[in-house]
Parts: structure tokens; sequence; C-alpha cells
């Protein structure tokens, strides 16, 4: 039976395990994350399907079967498992998307690296995904494809399928044309996704990133552009719109843009803060700290979450502030998620260079100031160090969203805590009551840091409520209901004159 709702995304939504030689499909071990959100639209309607890649030897005769039934508390639903090469994989998703797209959408120039992209292959596995879309989807389904690995996708599954609605969301920031444009492919990427009837972002800014970067290489025409709303537009944010486009015309069709920003499961991330297995590993934590202070920061080991930076300002911190050696520790979470490519092993070298200097110049027996941890933290402990930690410094470079600060906020049912955010992060149009922080800035990362650390409860807790409030208000629900609403949206009043 043909679905009224197609899922395309790259990961398979559930955990494949093996037992005694019989394949079991288990419900993701934590429920974090945007899957049991998009999952949850299958309930809405009459048949759901999701197309994600599985690794095969031989992709013509899989050892798998190609297509499944689900049937978990979600309700049924078909999994469509593409079977790719290793060689495929690695082409597609470590070399084009990670050496050579994603340094582009984080504005990293210096870093891409154009020579290895084996484009006829990018284009295969798009083709393969789309095929895969459209013989799952019924007449005039909806198909959600997500993010820039498929880029190529909305335009394959037009052309297959001029009957369905498709919408594409962007997890990752989009780059102006100065620098989209260094993309040999930019103008088949462009064209791809204005194949869209939506085409999703976090924040406005991308959104007009991206029509700045079509209106440079093709004839798209501007029908609407709104004012964006308050929540969405934080003065002490480097990312704030005034305007955001929300309907283009091209080549005849209207395209909607749509922002909203993903969130967190806010309720889940409440019910664990508090469980007594959290609470027992919070008085832990603080047992063991004793009278330091902790600073928290979590992320992935990339170029754009600026860990080198945030090191070399802790450094700084303890240099110059002799008070606060053996008063304040840093946790410093920063976990490979491609080990293999050389970029990251990097990075992690000189994280753990720079942890070992500080920990050397300014540690004792009894005290050392880095915790650096490169291997992941469970979602649950990371709640208890929520909560434990006085301070959460997130500083990226860039971010596409960030939810790392929105979980910290979360978790914080308490009302204490102090985030430190950089003005980068695509959250930080959102979290207004953060202390702001520039990670160029010398200056402006030691001083946001001592800001946070000397900050009065009274203010602590204010700034707490007002980011704890918009994280509630825009968790992963709203964000994943204001994408499907997007479709409905009308194209009749403007706030703002069309251009
Ligand atoms: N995370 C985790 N354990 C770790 C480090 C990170 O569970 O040791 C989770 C974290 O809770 C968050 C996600 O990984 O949900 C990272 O998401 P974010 O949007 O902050 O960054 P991304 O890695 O997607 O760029």
């Amino acid at each position: 039976m043909p679905s009224d709702l197609v899922i395309v995304y790259h990961r398979q939504p559930y955990e494949e395990v093996v037992v005694n030689g019989k394949t079991e499909y288990r419900e993701n071990k934590s429920p974090n994350g945007i899957v049991p959100t998009l999952k949850s639209f299958f309930g809405r309607v009459d048949k759901g399907s999701w197309v994600a890649w599985k690794e095969a030897e031989d992709p013509a005769n899989p050892d798998f079967e190609r297509v499944i039934e689900i049937d978990d508390q979600y309700g049924k639903y078909t999994v469509s498992r593409l079977p790719l090469t290793a060689e495929q994989v690695s082409s597609f998703y470590h070399v084009s998307s990670k050496e050579a797209f994603w340094p582009i959408l984080h504005g990293f120039k210096e870093r891409y690296n154009y020579d290895p992209v084996d484009w006829p292959t990018f284009r295969e596995v798009n083709w393969a995904f789309a095929e895969a879309a459209a013989n799952e989807a019924a007449e005039g389904a909806v198909v959600w494809v997500h993010d820039y690995n498929l880029w190529l996708v909305p335009g394959y599954l037009r052309t297959l399928r001029p009957d369905v609605k498709i919408s594409f969301f962007h997890h990752t920031p989009f780059p102006s044309a100065d620098m989209f444009n260094a993309l040999p492919w930019r103008k088949e990427i462009l064209e791809s996704l204005l194949a869209c009837d939506v085409v999703g972002f976090h924040i406005p800014r991308y959104v007009n990133n991206f029509v700045s970067a079509a209106r440079s290489l093709l004839e798209v025409e501007t029908m609407k552009r709104e004012k964006v709303k308050p929540e969405m537009n934080a003065v002490t944010s480097a990312l704030s719109e005034q305007s955001v486009v929300t309907e283009l015309d091209f080549e005849g069709r209207r395209i909607r843009l749509q922002a909203s920003p993903v969130g967190v499961d806010v309720a889940y991330i409440e019910t664990l803060a508090a469980s007594p297995e959290t609470e027992e590993k919070v008085a832990q934590i603080k047992a063991e700290k004793g009278d330091t202070k902790l600073v928290l920061s979590v992320g992935r080991t990339d170029y754009t979450k600026g860990g080198i930076e945030q090191l070399e300002s802790f450094e700084r911190l303890l240099e110059s502030n002799p008070n606060l050696r053996g008063t304040l520790r840093l946790m410093h979470v920063s976990v490979a998620a491609n080990a293999n490519m050389t970029a990251y092993q990097e990075i992690q070298e000189q994280l753990e260079a720079l942890a070992g200097r500080i920990n050397g110049r300014y540690g004792t027996f009894e005290y050392q100031p880095v915790a650096l941890i490169s291997r992941p933290v469970p979602f649950t402990d990371l709640i208890a160090y929520y909560r434990a930690a006085e301070v959460a410094w997130i500083t990226p470079l860039a971010d596409g969203m960030n939810l790392v600060c929105k979980e910290f906020c979360a978790a914080r049912t308490d009302g204490d805590g102090v985030l430190v955010l950089s003005e980068f992060a695509g959250a930080a149009v959102e979290l207004g009551a953060a202390v702001p922080t520039n990670p160029f800035s010398h200056r402006s990362m030691d001083s946001g840091i001592l800001y946070a650390l000397e900050l009065p409860e009274e203010d602590r807790r204010g700034r707490m409520k007002e980011n704890r409030a918009m994280v509630a208000q825009h968790d992963v629900r709203f964000w994943a209901e204001d994408q499907m609403q997007a479709f409905e949206r009308n194209t009749v009043t403007s706030d703002v004159a069309a251009e």
C-alpha cells in the first residue's frame, strides 16, 4: 500500500540488533533527538514510510530485505532500505558531504576540499533515494527530505513524481551566495531545492542566505516577505534578521520558505531530570566537586565547535585570575563523530595538547582544572552534569542550531545555572537571555565566562526563567508542526511589501 507521508532521512529509525541469529528492530535506546518526533507523524496518516540507506556488499543483491514493515509504539510503517556499498557511502557521505559541503555550509572556505568529490556518485546515490521515495509515495503524498547529503533528491523526485508535495529541511546553516557559490555544483543544487513546495531552515538568516544564493544564479522572484517575530530575533545574536522571505516564485511555481528552529523534547528531559537516578548522580557529582565551580562544555570534535578557542580562553582565565586556580573546573566533552578524518584527528590532538598543558601548568595532585572527555557521555548522565554545573559554556564558531544549550536549560528545573552562548549558534536568536559571547574575540570569550561566574543569583534565575520559557515554547514538536503546517500557509497577505 502506498504511503501518504514518506520521510527520507539517511539514518534508519530504529536500532537493529541481532539476537540468536535473528534480527530485531528496537526503539532507539535514547528517545532524545528528532527521530521519535518524525515517527510520531506516522500516527496521523493512513500509511507512512521511511527511506534510509543500509550498507550492502552487492547492492543488486543485498543480504537483507529491502522493504520491511515495522510495528512499534508509533504504529505500523514501512522502512525502505537502500542498499549502498561502503564505497558509495564513503563517497557521498564522508567525502562529498563532510569534506566539501560541510566547510562551505559553516563558512570555512579554507577547509573546503573539492578535489576528492565524486559528483557522479553523489548524483547516483541521490537518484536512488529519490526512486525509493517515489516507489513508496501515494498519489499527492507528502515527501519530507532531510539534510544536505540529499540535496539532489527533490529535483529527481519532481521529475519522477510531479504529483507529490516535497518538503526539504536543512539541519545545518545555509551560507550566503559569497560562500555557497564556492561549490561548483551550486546551480544544480539550487535548482533541485527550488523543485520543492517547502524549503525549511532553522532560522531566518539561513532562509535569506538561501534566497541570496538562488538570486545570484537563477531568475527567482520574491513573492512575500514577513517581519521576523521577536522570539526569533534576539539582538544579542550575530544571526538576527529583521525580515525574512517566505515565498519565492521560480519558473511559475510557488515555493514556501519556512524557518523553524529544531528544539528538544522538554517533557522527556524534565522527566529524566526528576528521576531518583539523576538525583543520586547529581548528589555524587556535587559531593565530588565540593566547593569548586563546574563549567560544562559539550560538543562534537569539529572545527565548527570552537573547542580549541574555548580551552585557550580557559587557560587565559586561569593565567590572569589566580583566585580561580583550585576553585574552577572545566568539563570539556568533545566526542569524535568522524574519527577517520584527518581534520578531526588534528583537532583532537590539539585539544589533548591544550588540556594537558593547562593541567600541567595549573593542576595539583588534588586539583585538575580541565577534564577532557573524548568518549560519548550517555544522555542520562549528561542530564545530571547539566544540573550540577554552575555554567554551560557553549561557544561554537558556527552551528546550525545547537541542541546542547537547549538541553541544559530544559534540565534546569531548579531555575539556576547560567548559559554562556556563542552569538554564532542558531539557538542564539531565540535564547536572548543567555550571556552572549563572540568566540572569535579573546576579550569577549574571557569576559563572558567571568561575567557568568560572578552573576548574582537573582540575575541567574531571571535569565534561566526566560531561556526555559523559550526552550519550552520552541520544543521539538513545535519544530515539526511548524514545518508541516508550511504546506497550508496562505499566500495572500504580506506584512512587509514584496520586493
Ligand atoms: N551528546 C550526548 N553525549 C555526548 C555528547 C553529545 O548525548 O557525550 C548529544 C547531546 O545531548 C545533543 C547531541 O549529542 O543531543 C548534539 O547535538 P547538537 O545539536 O548540540 O550538535 P551536533 O552534534 O548535532 O552538531
